[in-house]
């Protein structure tokens, strides 16, 4: 049985008061979470997430990993320094990365590869802007970056990777897929991990929905077969609406 995973992403907001602050407020309201739940937070409050995480039930987590192990790439931070800091998830590949800082399917690959090889667990992104939605691009552009992020990743990692389909256009938008089309586009990335390693890979995958998901639609998305979770952005920000999203 797969462990349904809620994911924050608090993108770039909270200084460590607030960090510190909102961990204390989110804590006791997920204590009895029967899903997975981590936060993942900016750099410059992991520190105090962890000491403020301690003896909770929420695992911490990161928003981007360098590919490399050390060396000359000002401004970015290596899988080893996160697992230093007792990071366990970190997100790779998130819309907002290959939009504003041209991150590619290979380099998404390649800092896959770095993260798995410190011992961090993945959450991927993928999904499709709205051009490419109304194109009838979607299955395309989904299966296309799936096989990007997995290029030469052994079946035997794939337990420490997380898949999260997030249309762009539902990201902060207030727009969400309906449950159905969320439902239906994982249905093809699970046809997509089927052909690229086999059917119980597939099905033991999990595969979150993210795109302004939020404690009034979190039950309904979370009630579709295909869906195993979720990352949620705006809504990981408030203790009260994160929790009702962990307690679907
Ligand atoms: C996200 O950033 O991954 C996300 C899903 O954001 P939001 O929930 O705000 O749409």
């Amino acid at each position: 049985m797969k462990r349904p995973i809620i994911a924050g992403n608090w993108k770039m907001n909270m200084n460590n008061a607030e960090t510190k602050k909102l961990i204390e407020e989110m804590a006791p309201l997920v204590a009895d979470a029967k899903c997975e739940v981590v936060v993942c937070v900016p750099f410059t409050s992991i520190d105090t997430a962890r000491k403020a995480l301690r003896g909770t039930k929420i695992k911490l987590g990161a928003q981007n990993v360098h590919w490399a192990p050390k060396g000359a790439f000002t401004g970015e931070i290596s899988a080893d320094m996160l697992k230093e800091l007792k990071v366990r998830y970190v997100i790779i590949g998130h819309s907002e990365r290959r939009q504003y800082f041209g991150e590619t399917d290979e380099s998404v690959n390649a800092r896959l590869k770095a993260a798995l090889g410190a011992g961090l667990k993945a959450i991927v992104c993928i999904g499709e802007t709205l051009a490419e939605r109304e194109a009838g691009q979607t299955k395309d552009v989904v299966t296309r970056q799936l096989c990007g992020a997995l290029e030469g990743i052994e079946k035997r990692d794939l337990k420490s990777i997380v898949i999260a389909y997030e249309p762009v256009w539902a990201i902060g938008t207030g727009k969400t897929a309906t449950p159905l089309e969320a439902n239906d586009t994982i249905r093809v990335i699970r046809k997509a991990l089927r052909k690229l390693y086999d059917r119980t890979a597939a099905k033991a995958m999990r595969i979150q929905y993210g795109g302004s998901m939020n404690a009034k639609n979190a039950s309904e998305l979370m009630a579709m077969p295909e869906i195993d979770g979720g990352l949620i952005g705006g809504a990981s920000l408030k203790a009260e609406d994160f929790a009702k999203v962990v307690n679907y």
